[in-house]
């Protein structure tokens, strides 16, 4: 132990984190992801985080979306089973939860009145661990209160921007560090603050930046991908610190195979999907 709390994530530091899977497990050892997810012009966001869960391992997904999105799902993500909100635009009531062993929030959900409420009824109810990214983080950024119902060890992903949303204006990148590691201890949550060495910040202040990852990346939907990984390593029982930490590593992982295949410039959020696999 070096005292200093930053890290840095090879391949090494990520794939000790990596759980083998055993000879007699079946899809009940994998955990049952649950995405809340989607409204009306933003289902592929849902979409994407969907399969990026599939593609990480999970037992079994369900994706909960707005009435609009059911055929969209189930024709896109055939493995998945879907369960409908009322509403058809957007999602308004808190979906069973049950059976979950992990959910993840945020992707394409938009930023309706009744989504917040829901977002709060879950912030309430939830006894699996969660990771929340996207609309349900500005939701959080303009419902403030909602932060101290965060469980401890909820995982936030927020791009630049998003984090500005959250914890206010830094005027660079080291103030905005800094700012992370304050609101993951004030809060007791694991904070991925995204872009080029993707930042992990855990609760104790430890900082890991990620070693994958390129600007092929910078393209709508990447950052969906990365929930649904998480969303999945959360379900499968990884530790909040290790499913942020080797999820976030897997990932980049991913884009860089992807930009590979066919560069940067022409890279998409689906690619990345697709060079999944550990
Ligand atoms: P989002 O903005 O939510 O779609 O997330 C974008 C995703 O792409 C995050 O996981 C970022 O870490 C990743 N990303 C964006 N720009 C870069 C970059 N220049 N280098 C590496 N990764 C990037
Ligand atoms: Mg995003």
């Amino acid at each position: 132990d070096t005292g200093t709390p930053y890290y840095f994530t090879d391949k090494f530091e990520a794939e000790k984190r990596i759980k083998p899977r055993q000879k007699f497990s079946h899809k009940g050892t994998f955990g049952h992801a649950v995405i809340i997810a989607g409204s009306f012009g933003k289902m592929g966001a849902a979409v994407l985080s969907g399969k990026a869960c599939l593609r990480s391992g999970v037992g079994l997904l369900t994706m909960h979306v707005p009435a609009c999105g059911y055929e969209i799902t189930q024709i896109s993500v055939p493995e998945a089973m879907a369960t409908v909100d009322e509403t058809e635009k957007y999602i308004s009531k808190i979906p069973d939860l049950s059976s979950a062993t992990a959910i993840g929030i945020g992707p394409g959900l938009g930023q309706e009145t009744a989504t917040g409420k829901m977002l709060e009824k879950v912030l309430e109810q939830i006894k699996v661990p969660l990771i929340i990214d996207a609309d349900a983080l500005n939701i959080l950024a303009t419902n403030r209160h909602l932060l101290y119902k965060l469980p401890e060890n909820t995982i936030l992903t927020p791009h630049p921007k998003e984090f500005q949303r959250l914890a206010g204006e830094s005027s660079n990148e080291y103030e905005r560090l800094e700012k992370a590691q304050a609101f993951a201890a004030k809060y007791k949550i694991v904070i991925c603050l995204k872009g080029a060495n993707t930042a992990v910040i855990l609760p104790n202040g430890e900082v890991h930046f990620n070693s994958t990852g390129n600007p092929g990346m910078a393209t709508g939907g990447t950052g969906d991908v990365l929930t649904g990984i998480i969303t999945s390593l959360l379900a499968q029982k990884y530790a909040p610190a290790d499913a942020a930490i080797l999820g976030v590593y897997q990932h980049g992982l991913a884009g860089d195979r992807a930009a590979e295949a066919r560069g940067q410039t022409a890279l998409i959020a689906s690619d990345v999907v697709e060079h999944l696999g550990w």
